[in-house]
Formats: C-alpha cells, sequence, structure tokens
C-alpha cells in the first residue's frame, strides 16, 4: 500500500523505499503544474520501489504516463535511480544541475573496474591498512551494481533561476556540498496554510530534520583539484538558511518548520566536531587513523568494509576543511599523508 501525503498546494509526496538501507524510504514530491505533474527525484532503482512510486502516483490521481518532468535535487541512487524508468513511460525531460550531470555522464563511461583501482589508490592514500585493501583488490562483487548507469539528464537546471514549470515559481537554489551539484528548489509560493516564511524548500539531502548528510570527498577518478566540501556544505547551509522558508520538504523522514534552527543546529554540530577532530590531531595521524577515532554511530570494529570507505572520505573532508581554515597541516614527506593540529 502506497503511502502518500498532502502537503497541500498541490503538492503530495510518496514514500519510496530504499531496499536493506537503513533510511528507509526516499521522499518523491509531485508538484502539480498546468502541463502535468512534475516529480522532485524518483527513488531507488528496484521492483519495490517502482511498484510504490507507480502506486502512489494512482493514489495522487494521476499516473506515472501523465509526469511532465523529473528535477533531480542530485545524482545519488535514492533520488535519481528511477529517473530512467519514469523517463520510458513517459517522455519526462529529467533535470539535473551540470556538476552532477557530469559525474552521471562519467559513471557511465567508467565502470566498475576503474572505479576499484581509483578507490585502492585513494584509500592507500589515505593510508588504510592491508586487510582492507585486500578487499578492493580481489572484490567478491555482484555482477550488476546499483547505480553504474544512471540516467542522463536531459536538461540542465541552472542556479538561481526559475524551472520551466507553467503555473509554477520554482527556483534552483545552488546548495554544493553533499555532492558537488546539489541542488535545493524554491517554491517561492505562500504557504498553503500561511505558514510564516518564504514559500517552501525542497531540500532533497541537503537539510534533513535529524540527519547531519555525508560529507565526503567529491570522488572523482578524472579529477585531481583539491576540492572543500565540507566548506561548500557549511555555505550552503547559510545560504539555505538566509532564504527562510516557512516549511522544508527534505528527501528522507519528514516535513518540518524552523529552518534557520536547523541550520544553526548543522553549523554548530560541524564546528564542535572540527574542534574534537583539532583535538585528536595532537599527534599526527593519516585519514584513515583519524577515521578510526572519530565518533561515529557504532564502534569502528563495528563498521562494515562499504561504510569504512564512506568514513575515511568523510574524515578527509574535515582534514580539508582544517588545512583550508590554517587549523592543520600535512607533514612534509609522509606517505602516507599525515595531518597535525597547527
Ligand atoms: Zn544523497
Ligand atoms: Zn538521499
Amino acid at each position: 500500500m502506497a503511502q502518500t501525503v498532502k502537503h497541500g498546494g498541490g503538492v503530495r509526496s510518496i514514500k519510496v523505499p530504499i531496499p536493506d538501507n537503513p533510511l528507509g524510504h526516499t521522499l518523491v514530491y509531485v508538484v502539480d503544474t498546468d502541463r502535468g505533474p512534475v516529480l522532485i527525484d524518483t527513488g531507488w532503482d528496484d521492483p519495490t520501489s517502482w511498484d510504490t512510486l507507480t502506486a502512489g502516483l494512482t493514489a495522487c490521481g494521476t499516473t506515472v504516463e501523465e509526469i511532465h518532468g523529473v528535477v533531480i535535487t542530485h545524482h545519488h541512487p535514492d533520488h535519481h535511480g528511477l529517473s530512467g524508468a519514469v523517463r520510458d513511460a513517459s517522455g519526462a525531460w529529467i533535470a539535473m544541475h551540470a556538476a552532477d550531470t557530469a559525474i552521471v555522464r562519467r559513471t557511465r563511461g567508467t565502470g566498475p573496474d576503474r572505479w576499484f583501482s581509483y578507490m585502492r589508490d585513494r584509500l592507500t592514500a589515505a593510508g588504510a591498512p592491508e586487510e582492507h585493501l585486500a578487499l578492493l583488490r580481489t572484490p567478491t562483487r555482484p555482477r550488476a551494481l546499483p547505480g553504474f548507469s544512471p540516467a542522463l539528464p536531459d536538461r540542465e537546471i541552472v542556479p538561481g533561476e526559475l524551472l520551466d514549470l507553467p503555473g509554477r515559481r520554482l527556483r534552483a537554489i545552488w546548495t554544493p556540498g553533499h555532492t558537488p551539484g546539489h541542488v535545493c528548489l524554491h517554491l517561492e509560493e505562500v504557504h498553503p496554510a500561511q505558514l510564516a516564511g518564504h514559500g517552501r524548500l525542497f531540500s532533497g539531502d541537503h537539510l534533513l530534520p535529524e540527519i547531519s548528510p555525508h560529507i565526503g570527498l567529491y570522488e572523482d577518478p578524472d579529477d585531481d583539484t583539491v576540492t572543500d566540501p565540507l566548506g561548500d556544505y557549511l555555505d550552503s547551509l547559510e545560504r539555505v538558511g538566509r532564504l527562510s522558508p516557512a516549511e522544508i520538504l527534505p528527501a528522507h523522514q519528514y516535513a518540518f518548520t524552523d529552518s534557520a534552527g536547523r541550520v544553526r543546529e548543522l553549523l554548530a554540530h560541524h564546528e564542535s566536531r572540527l574542534t574534537a577532530l583539532l583535538a585528536l590531531l595532537a599527534e599526527p595521524l593519516t585519514a584513515w587513523q583519524l577515521a578510526e577515532r572519530m565518533q561515529w554511530n557504532r564502534p569502528w570494529d563495528q563498521i562494515p568494509f562499504g561504510s569504512r570507505n564512506i568514513a575515511v572520505s568523510e574524515a578527509e573532508a574535515h582534514l580539508r576543511r582544517l588545512v583550508k581554515l590554517g587549523r592543520a597541516e600535512t607533514a612534509t614527506g609522509s606517505a602516507p599523508v599525515t595531518y597535525v593540529a597547527v
């Protein structure tokens, strides 16, 4: 049975499940326009998720064939997974920010082997121990990995501009950090329940009521630019804070108000985390050693292999931020690279 929620003003959401994932589900939003319904994100590419999405659309009084367009907050498979299937069924366009479209294009051309060798090199440089690297050398991986052939979007979401949605005012707010091309979508219309504030914000993974989104490196096998995703994320948080939307419609969990309060909480969370990391960096540590010592939602020895890769990426994003702020530096000539507080 599809679970749908009416948010008022021609906006509904469908809870599309993410199989085997503690997040549980993606909230796919259905926004009425004068040309037909438009989706914000589509959900994970899985038969159960597809069935839930199509049943949800029926419960909303429409069908997947009627979809006019698909607006994607970012390229992750729990958001963009079903976009291709929706386009095949309806002829809808798919819109995405150029920086995430570049990742989609690269992913389609890269293939798992290039990806695994890139990850091996990166984790070696981060100081991963031999037993971890060995798992990347002889992977017992499934033949078809999810997310390796994402749909290529056909429209670009241009930051600051209104999307071409007849009868609606939906503006793209570029919020890099969680991914380089993440966008929030600002519905510049009076709140249907007259809540104070400026319209509503579809926040993707950028702003969630109870979860601090993963901020890692912008993993790119073909680009060694030293980016600062955590710095980007913190700037993006302040940008959406200034919008002061009346209500946030996130891609996971549930809709909420007090966006300013949530932004403050997240800024404070990252500040205290950076401070805690500086204390750990009293002695020189590799990114891997730092990840082992950081606070996670469970002890390091209980964190599975795949999640450790994500944790190390998050540790590195924090290290880059500290280096950029002048609060930490790399020790010269050390391989793997070690970092120490200044
Ligand atoms: Zn995401
Ligand atoms: Zn997500």
